[in-house]
């Protein structure tokens, strides 16, 4: 490779991990924000700005996590999260559409939020869109055309406005406007009738302690709402993508209707691989999440299915609730459902995968950067250390051990579920765009530092 005279702003030297192979002693070049130059181990680095040579550390591609929620608890904030963001390796967020106090299911909502991502964010930021429950369908082409990178609905009801159940005839309707777009429609799988029934049972019964949140949403309440989504998938023809698919079966379904044609992706989130159904003893209520943490030996499955490649991304679903909407001991249900998580997915998923040993540095960054750029359509821009995509880097140390302490966190929340926890493999470094956004143990990085991320692959809507 030559680089004769050039300028670079930035060059890294370390362990270089590309999306098919790792350079130990490789390179990366960046020239105003984007990679100009990967280099082989042996050859020169070239002259920049800043050189860091940064040895048996491994230089991964920035994190893209497709699942938070900056919005949903007002103290949070786009600052805050994209600070958490940036801390643990996170280049690019997906934002979640279900804000407080209301959503973004219109175009003026939609342009607004883009204009704060510009003012408020210090890591890039891409944003989901969603519908109302009914009528709001003629904002789909609309929403596409301002950038949205995603549409996402949901089949439970979290709220019957913000965060709606949206009904089966709607939601097919809606597949079949958003396919004209080509973006993903995203769909939160729950049947809200098991569901209901369940904790009216545990109601009935007084069951009210930690546990019983999990026997209210059994597998078959996620697994049914994915078979039904993705039946409704095939027949509008649109990318159907499942979010936080939690037991091993969901990824069958996913695979059976792949078979037939069907443009399906999916993702589980980091505390599924990392925690079981017996953290809620422990935890109580900041370990209630939906669908609830599961039983040890589909954590296993899971695990099986990461490294044999039949789960697209893993994510945060990062929902950083303030701890007194966690705080009731009587009664697990009047407790808010969701956890932090941003900046813990990188470090976790490298201890308890890479370290452990149960699956390699490149189904890391497959599972953390490239599968979910794939998925929403800003891939090669993000996801991958490629020349002409932006330079998010993060510079991970594989033998720095550290104990997860949320007091270091950055959240407003305050707490997070895996607070103790000692984990091989810190986030030394992160680059965004070329520029320090985290280094020494301090955000650098400021507010409207990140950008708005539109998709790339779009088509127009019809
Ligand atoms: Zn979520």
């Amino acid at each position: 490779m030559t680089h004769a005279r050039a300028e670079y702003d930035l060059v890294v030297r370390g362990r270089v991990v590309l999306p098919d192979r790792i350079l130990d002693g490789g390179f990366v070049a960046a020239r105003e924000g984007r990679i100009a130059a990967i280099g082989s181990p042996g050859a020169a680095p070239p002259r920049a700005a800043r050189t860091l040579e940064v040895g048996d550390a491994y230089v991964l591609p920035g994190v893209v996590d497709t699942h938070v929620h900056t919005r949903s608890e007002p103290a949070e904030g786009i600052t805050r999260c994209t600070e958490a963001a940036v801390a643990g390796g996170v280049t690019t967020i997906v934002d979640m559409p279900y804000d407080m106090p209301a959503a973004v299911p219109d175009l003026d909502t939609f342009e607004h939020k883009v204009r704060d991502v510009a003012a408020e964010a210090v890591c890039d930021v891409a944003l989901y869109a969603t519908i109302r429950k009914e009528g709001g369908l003629d904002e789909i082409p609309r929403l596409a055309g301002a950038g949205a990178c995603a549409f996402k609905m949901a089949t439970y009801e979290a709220h019957p406005v913000r965060f709606p159940r949206i009904p089966d005839g709607e939601l097919l309707a809606a597949f079949r406007r958003i396919a004209a777009t080509g973006l993903p429609a995203a769909v939160h799988c729950e049947n809200q009738d098991i569901a209901d029934r369940g904790v009216a049972e545990a109601r009935r019964a007084g069951d009210l302690g930690p546990s019983a949140h999990g026997r209210s949403r059994p597998p078959v309440a996620e697994t049914e709402a994915v078979g039904r989504v993705l039946e409704l998938a095939l027949d509008a023809g649109v990318h159907v993508h499942i979010v936080h698919a939690s037991v091993p079966r969901s990824f069958d379904l996913v695979h059976r209707y792949r078979a037939e044609g069907v443009r399906a992706t999916a993702e589980t989130c980091i505390q599924y691989l990392v925690l079981d159904e017996g953290a809620m003893d422990r935890l109580g209520a900041l370990a209630k999440i939906n669908p609830p943490l599961r039983a040890p030996e589909h954590v296993a499955a899971l695990w099986d299915y990461l490294a044999a490649g039949r789960i697209d991304q893993v994510t945060s679903d990062h929902a950083p609730w303030a701890r007194e909407r966690k705080g009731n001991t009587g009664d697990i249900f009047a407790n808010a459902s969701g956890a932090p998580g941003v900046e813990t997915l990188l470090p976790l998923l490298y201890h308890h995968g890479v370290a452990a040993g149960r699956i390699s540095v490149l189904d890391l960054v497959r599972l953390l950067a490239e599968g979910p750029a794939r998925t929403f359509g800003l891939f090669p821009r993000k996801g991958a250390l490629v020349p002409g995509g932006d330079a998010d880097l993060v510079v991970l140390d594989p033998a720095a051990r550290w104990t997860v302490r949320a007091a270091r966190l950055h959240s407003a929340c305050g707490w997070t579920p895996y607070e103790g926890m000692e984990l091989q493999g810190r986030v030394v470094q992160t680059f965004v765009r070329g520029r320090p956004a985290y280094e020494d143990g301090a955000v650098v990085a400021r507010p409207g530092d990140g950008r708005f991320v539109r998709p790339t692959r779009q088509r127009a809507a019809r």
